[in-house]
């Protein structure tokens, strides 16, 4: 990973307009004329290279954004859908057939969570949710019927960090597919190049960073995102959760400033965990050296783009989790929302909100708490007048 720089990839990509335009022309089409009956029945067949069908299989502008997030990944190629999870079930279930299983970490975004736990047992497929953090529990937990190993890279909401190396090894051991969503971690981490075989994103978050679309994207190799596309046998062609032109098109645009972003939301939170860790507070940051896997982060990232911009803070009680947030957000702080990313701070407590899929008594037993707040840090520019006001709101409601 050393010589791996994900934004260069990104910038040495060039796509012009069509009258020479700074930004690529954005392809308003649904459908595409073809000059000979020959060529058309030849690209249904998937062998007619650079010619468009129908812009439910791939449109230009799509094709513009799945290269920029292949060449971030360091992958062969990539495929971008309507939203995270339009990218994620199709993955899944391309890889699954009925009678398969998926061992996969616990501590995963909701919609994934229910997903496994609720949607796929309709298709016979079943889900071990382990602790991902211990390799030997991972491989335990695998059968002759596994055939995928599941898991984010820092994981939503707990921030626990997946050993993606170790689980490429034992992926490999157990002719197993590793997918790993790196939502958190773009830029920071390319788990390609540790070893996954497919690394998925949900573009609505720190990729397009501006909270006004949602959209995803799966990265691997080419085979496998044609197979997604096949128009015979590809859950993505045939679920159907394919990203408009305009959106690509918008979201490319936001994936230029990517890499100047990454840096301020990671500067910011590592400086806000830090304080706060001092005065007290129970603060989970993969940036500090109290989090158990703050080590093995620290070897996984790419140094420039730092620890990333989420944090967590346990206030205690959801009483109090809830008060805190109101007044925040009536200072203008951040805005109690759920989702990542942003220029704004935004803070939500995912006992209530986006891990309200896993029941209560799971949630206790993976160490999700009532009083725990998940912040996503924003692009405030001087982060110390953020720390000071933040720090007045919970010595007002008596948390400091
Ligand atoms: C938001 C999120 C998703 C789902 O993405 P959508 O774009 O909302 O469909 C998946 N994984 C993680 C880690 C997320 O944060």
């Amino acid at each position: 990973m050393n010589n791996f720089n994900p934004a260069d990839k990104i910038q040495d990509l060039q796509y012009f307009g069509e009258f020479g335009g700074v930004n690529p022309s954005i392809s308003d089409s649904s459908t595409y004329t073809f000059l000979s009956a020959k060529t058309m029945f030849d690209t249904f067949e998937g062998n007619a290279e650079g010619c468009y069908l129908y812009s439910r299989h791939s449109s230009p502008s799509n094709l513009y954004l799945d290269k920029a997030i292949a060449a971030m990944e360091g992958t062969e190629a990539a495929n971008v859908s309507a939203s995270g999870m339009g990218a994620i079930t199709p993955t899944l279930l391309q890889l699954c057939s009925q009678g398969d299983h998926i061992v996969s970490s616990r501590t995963i975004y909701g919609g994934t969570y229910a997903f496994l736990k609720n949607f796929t047992p309709k298709f016979g497929i079943k889900t071990s949710f382990v602790d991902i953090t211990k390799l030997e529990v991972v491989e335990a937990a695998i059968t002759p019927n596994t055939k995928v190993i599941y898991c984010e890279t820092v994981s939503n909401p707990l921030l626990e960090v997946a050993d993606i190396t170790g689980l490429a090894k034992l992926a490999i051991k157990h002719n197993l597919k590793l997918v790993v969503d790196n939502t958190f971690s773009p830029l920071s981490v390319a788990p390609a190049k540790m070893g996954a075989d497919i690394v998925i994103h949900s573009l609505t978050k720190y990729i397009n960073g501006s909270s006004d679309t949602v959209g995803g994207v799966v990265c691997g190799s080419r085979e496998f995102i044609n197979s997604l596309k096949d128009v015979n046998s590809g859950a993505s062609m045939l679920l159907g959760p394919t990203m408009d032109s305009l959106r690509s098109a918008s979201v490319m645009k936001n994936l230029r400033t990517l890499h100047i972003r990454m840096k301020q939301h990671s500067y910011n939170a590592m400086y806000l965990a830090t304080k706060f860790e001092n005065d007290g507070l129970k603060v989970v940051y993969p940036g500090l050296a109290s989090h158990p896997s703050h080590q093995l982060y620290a070897s996984m990232i790419n140094p420039e783009y730092g620890f990333g911009g989420m944090m967590t803070v346990d206030v205690g009680t959801i009483d109090k989790a809830n008060e805190l947030m109101e007044l925040m957000q009536d200072r203008n702080l951040g805005y109690l929302a759920v989702s990542l990313g942003f220029y704004k701070t935004l803070f939500s407590a995912p006992g209530t909100s986006t891990s309200s899929e896993i029941p209560l008594e799971e949630q206790k037993e993976m160490g999700l708490t009532d009083g725990l707040i998940r912040f996503s840090i924003g692009l405030d520019n001087d982060i110390e007048r953020t720390y000071q006001m933040m720090k007045t709101c919970m010595v007002e409601l008596g948390v400091l």
